[in-house]
């Protein structure tokens, strides 16, 4: 894994690291240690970051947390992020447990496209995997946005051994008749001295469906991440494969993340950050900010992910 080739234009911002959830693959034994208020950037801040990062090349959003919806008024800073900043797209990740009631109200400030993160098509496994009773809730409202088409969607599900693997083909299946992308993302174990689940791989995955389904179509489109996408011969939907621990994507990865306390952090691997909330401030000059994220941008260049963990993470406080 060399040197990476790509230009750094996407920017994934946790608005908070809070969550209504505790699913048991990102936040396992709970969280009691959330982020005072104050020590959350402000909407104010969030933008004044990102309008210096338009100037490094970022130009795609996605909010994400935490859950995000937990934070009041997203659709004020999605607004602000629309009109004062310049973004091709804004996007978001979310549990979905909020959304329907917020959709149309984020929709209009501008929200672009909607990733929500569904494990099963089971209800009692939803509850033992998330540990509240939502599947129901959740998954109509993925129902209703397909059948409405209100908002291009894609489903996230984390994989883990002997707990849901067994519904890969039918998440495969669900692909036929509906026009979402559903993505199978390799679990990642931030805390191995805690909780571990084996790794499903993503070949693994698609080899399932492939003996189910046949050959998988490579989708031409490549999208803003790491995803590799495909599609079942005539399906209207797609299937992505998210490859965190398999796959050699530093190459090409273009991505930078910031954290909901200011932080700056040029990979999910990487123990260097940038605390940007303390620059803003402590009235520290733009130029000067620039300069310390034109350093990370230049490292991140030369930065690949290690065979040993450099630093431990909480999936949450990283924003995923
Ligand atoms: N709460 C929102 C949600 O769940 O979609 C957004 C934050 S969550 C941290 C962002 C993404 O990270 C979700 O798609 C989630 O499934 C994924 N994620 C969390 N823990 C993970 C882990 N240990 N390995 C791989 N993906 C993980
Ligand atoms: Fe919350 Fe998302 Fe983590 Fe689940 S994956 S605990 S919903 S932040």
């Amino acid at each position: 894994m060399g040197k990476s080739d790509t230009m750094v234009n996407y920017l994934r911002i946790s608005v908070t690291d809070r969550c209504n959830l505790r699913c048991i693959y990102c936040m396992p034994y709970g969280k009691n240690n959330f982020l005072p208020a104050r020590e959350i950037l402000t909407f104010e801040e969030i933008v004044k970051t990102v309008m210096i990062l338009n100037r490094k090349g970022i130009e795609y959003i996605r909010i994400t947390g935490g859950e995000p919806l937990m934070r009041r008024n997203l659709e004020v800073l999605i607004k602000k992020l629309k009109e004062e900043t310049s973004q091709k797209e804004i996007s978001m990740t979310t549990n979905g447990i909020l959304l329907d009631g917020k959709l149309s109200q984020l929709m209009e400030a501008g929200l672009d496209r909607v990733n929500i993160s569904l494990n099963t098509f089971k209800r009692n496994r939803y509850e033992q995997l998330t540990g509240l009773d939502k599947f129901e809730e959740v998954f109509s409202t993925v129902k209703r946005i397909l059948s409405e088409s209100v908002i291009p969607l894609k489903i996230n599900i984390v994989l883990l051994k002997g707990i849901n693997d067994d519904e890969i083909e039918d998440f495969a299946d669900f692909t036929i008749n509906n026009k979402v992308c559903v993505r199978f993302i390799e679990y990642f174990s931030t805390d191995n001295s805690k909780l571990h689940f084996e790794l499903i791989s993503g070949s693994l995955v698609k080899e399932k469906i492939e003996k189910k389904f046949g050959e998988l179509i490579p989708c031409e489109v490549r999208g803003n991440g790491p995803a590799i996408n495909y599609r079942i011969n005539n399906a209207q939907g797609q299937i992505g494969f998210i490859n965190t621990v398999t796959g050699n994507f530093c190459r090409s990865c273009n991505r930078l993340r910031l954290t909901a306390e200011g932080k700056i952090y040029p990979c999910l691997l990487s123990p260097r950050s940038i605390d940007v909330k303390n620059m803003l401030r402590n009235g520290i000059k733009e130029e000067k900010i620039k300069m310390y994220m034109d350093n990370l941008i230049f490292e991140k260049h030369n930065y690949s992910k290690k065979r040993v963990r450099e630093h431990e993470f909480v999936m949450s406080d990283m924003g995923g």
